[in-house]
C-alpha cells in the first residue's frame, strides 16, 4: 500500500519515491507519494516525476482498488526506479486554502441554519456548494461569508489527527459534507479548525486560517425546493 505522505504533511512539495509497478506504460504506483488522488470533492494534484534527467508529467492521480495511481504523459518508468516527485505547488496550495475555507463556511452554515452540505466540489479557481435550505436569500449568505472572512483574518490553528471511528462519530456535526462521508474504516482522520469546526476528512488543508486570505461570493442558484447552490472563490 502506498504511503500517503500528504495526509501527514500537506506542505511537502517534493519527495523521493520508488516505483512499485507500472501498468500500460503510464499508470504508476509508488511506495510513497505527495500527490493527492481525486476524491472527497478535492481535485487531483499535478506535477512531475523525475528519474535522472528524464521528466514525466503527472496528468491525473486517482485511487483504484485502494491504490494511488499516477498517470504520466509518457512511457519509460520501470518498477524499482528511484524517482523524485515534485508537486505543482501553486495549484495544490490554492486547493488547500479553498478546501479549508469550505470547512469554515460549511460549519457556519450548519450551525446557523442547520443546513447540511449535500454537494461540495473544489476547482482550481472556485468552490461549489450545494445545501438543503428552504429559506434562502443572497444577503443572508453574504453575511455568512463576511463572518467567515473575519475568521480568515485571525490566528486560528488547523490540526489533523486520527481517532477511533466510534469516538469520532460522537463529535457533533463531524459529518457535514455528504461528499466527504467517511468510509467504513476503524480509524477516521479528523480535521480540526480549533474552536470552529471538526470534520472527518481525507483532504489537504492549510495549518492556520490566516493562510486562507479572503473569499468572495460568485453566484447563487436555486436547484429545486430545498436545494441551494453557491459558488465562491478566493479573492
Ligand atoms: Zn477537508
Amino acid at each position: 500500500m502506498t504511503k500517503a505522505l500528504f495526509l501527514v504533511d500537506s506542505y511537502l512539495k517534493e519527495s523521493d519515491a520508488t516505483v512499485v509497478s507500472v501498468k500500460d506504460e503510464k499508470y504508476v504506483i509508488l511506495d510513497q507519494t505527495i500527490f493527492y488522488p481525486k476524491g472527497g470533492g478535492q481535485p487531483y494534484d499535478t506535477g512531475k516525476i523525475i528519474k535522472g534527467n528524464e521528466v514525466y508529467n503527472v496528468v491525473y492521480v486517482g485511487k483504484f482498488s485502494g491504490e494511488i495511481s499516477h498517470e504520466v504523459d509518457r512511457a519509460g518508468l520501470q518498477p524499482g526506479d528511484k524517482v523524485r516527485c515534485v508537486l505543482n505547488w501553486e495549484r495544490r496550495y490554492k486547493l488547500m486554502r479553498s478546501h479549508t475555507a469550505a470547512h469554515v463556511l460549511a460549519s457556519l452554515l450548519n450551525q446557523g441554519t442547520g443546513a447540511l452540505i449535500t454537494g461540495n466540489q473544489l476547482e482550481e479557481d472556485h468552490v461549489r456548494f450545494d445545501f438543503s435550505l428552504e429559506e434562502f436569500d443572497r444577503s443572508v449568505l453574504e453575511a455568512y461569508l463576511e463572518k467567515a472572512n473575519k475568521l480568515f483574518g485571525t490566528d486560528v490553528p488547523v490540526k489533523w489527527y486520527d481517532l477511533p471511528r466510534e469516538e469520532a462519530m460522537k463529535i457533533p456535526g463531524v459529518v457535514k459534507m455528504a461528499a466527504a462521508f467517511p468510509p467504513d474504516l476503524p480509524v477516521l482522520r479528523i480535521v480540526e479548525i480549533v474552536g470552529v469546526d471538526k470534520q472527518a476528512d481525507g483532504g489537504t488543508h492549510v495549518k492556520n486560517l490566516r493562510e486562507v486570505g479572503q473569499v468572495q461570493l460568485l453566484k447563487t442558484e436555486n436547484k429545486g425546493k430545498n436545494n441551494r447552490r453557491i459558488y465562491f472563490k478566493l479573492s
